[in-house]
């Protein structure tokens, strides 16, 4: 079940049979492709090549956080930094057999003792954005060991909103930390994977027997 995710970890903990046949049986979505998915993919692709340089005119899909994006490139943030973890929360390289877990930051750059972790997002906000930071925070920590604090920035595109900086405190990263292990153990203890049916769940589950899928629900 390692490496280990945001994404992995979240899916398995909505709904264990879901992750069962995404990650463990690999199967294929029974949905056709997601326009909004293709599109939140091509505006992220955007955005890091603006923070590096590599695009000759501002995109026009970041318009409405255009200040805030010219000031991550001032700034010469790093886009879509790959760091990983092993399991006794070391840092240790993405590919290696040891890692327990792994994060993709889209924006990421340090100022004295404070660490910079932010994250594009298209479409709505949802509370989970925010566990998705502290999980980043857990990595990045790893390694920032000279960071005090971590501040942690939502940027959503198609409202043109860019989050207050939410403040980690480095002595948060342990707590944040076990309670990552704490799910990690639940998971990989689990044989059954059983249905975990919701509505929000179910209606959008590539897996779903509306949608032609697996599952019974
Ligand atoms: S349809 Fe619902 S219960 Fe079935 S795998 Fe998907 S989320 Fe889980």
């Amino acid at each position: 079940m390692r490496p280990w995710s945001y994404s992995r970890l979240s899916s398995y903990d909505s709904c264990p049979r879901k992750y069962f046949f995404h990650y463990v049986e690999k199967r294929p979505s029974s949905r056709p492709p997601s326009p909004a998915a293709d599109r939140g993919s091509a505006i992220h692709e955007k955005a890091e090549k603006y923070l590096k340089g590599e695009l000759a005119i501002y995109p026009p899909e970041l318009q409405k956080v255009a200040q805030h994006a010219m000031t991550l490139r001032a700034k010469k943030a790093s886009s879509e930094q790959k760091l990983a973890v092993n399991a006794n929360w070391e840092p240790c390289d993405y590919e290696s057999p040891d890692v327990l877990m792994r994060a993709i930051i889209d924006v990421l750059y340090s100022d004295d003792k404070v660490v910079h972790i932010q994250d594009w997002k298209t479409g709505q906000a949802y509370p989970a954005h925010a566990v998705q930071m502290e999980n980043y925070v857990a990595v990045a920590a790893a390694h920032h060991p000279d960071a005090e604090r971590f501040h942690t920035c939502l940027i959503y595109i198609d409202q043109g909103i860019v989050t207050p900086a939410r403040v980690v405190h480095r002595e948060r990263v342990i707590p944040i930390r076990q309670l990552i292990d704490a799910r990690i153990k639940n998971a990989e203890e689990d044989k059954e994977y059983p249905a975990r049916p919701s509505v929000d769940s179910c209606r959008w589950c590539d897996f779903s027997r509306r949608h032609g899928g697996p599952c019974a629900y």
